[in-house]
């Protein structure tokens, strides 16, 4: 299961960002990743691999919310750019493979919403 390694290696680098900040457990009510849609991921297995992965850790119970990333690319041959249709590998304009990924590989952790602990301190 794909969804499940990306899920772990999210919760690990969520757990060490708590850490980081010293959020106190249970604190924390979302986490906001960015992932490529090149992963070609499945968004609710891998929310549901987050979910059961977090448990029994600092990041239990916050909801993973993702961001899919279409994958822009850059043609060599003409210096064209733009969005790809998945999984055409061809330059938008003079159809040639001769093409560099710009994006669509992401698997990134955008930010991390933590409870307000009621004071007005931010
Ligand atoms: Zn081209």
């Amino acid at each position: 299961m794909h969804e499940f390694s990306i899920g772990d290696s999210i919760v690990r680098s969520v757990i060490e960002e708590l850490a980081r900040l010293k959020t106190p457990p249970g604190a924390l009510r979302s986490v906001r990743v960015a992932i490529g849609v090149m992963r070609q991921i499945v968004p609710d297995t891998l929310v549901f691999a987050y979910e059961s992965l977090s448990q029994d850790t600092p990041a239990a119970g916050s909801k993973l919310v993702l961001r899919a990333v279409p994958v822009m690319a850059r043609c060599t041959a003409c210096g064209w750019q733009g969005a790809l249709e998945v999984p055409l590998f061809l330059c938008g304009a003079c159809q040639s493979g001769e093409i560099e990924l710009m994006t669509g590989m992401e698997l990134q952790l955008e930010s991390l919403e933590v409870e307000d602990d009621g004071h007005a301190e931010h």
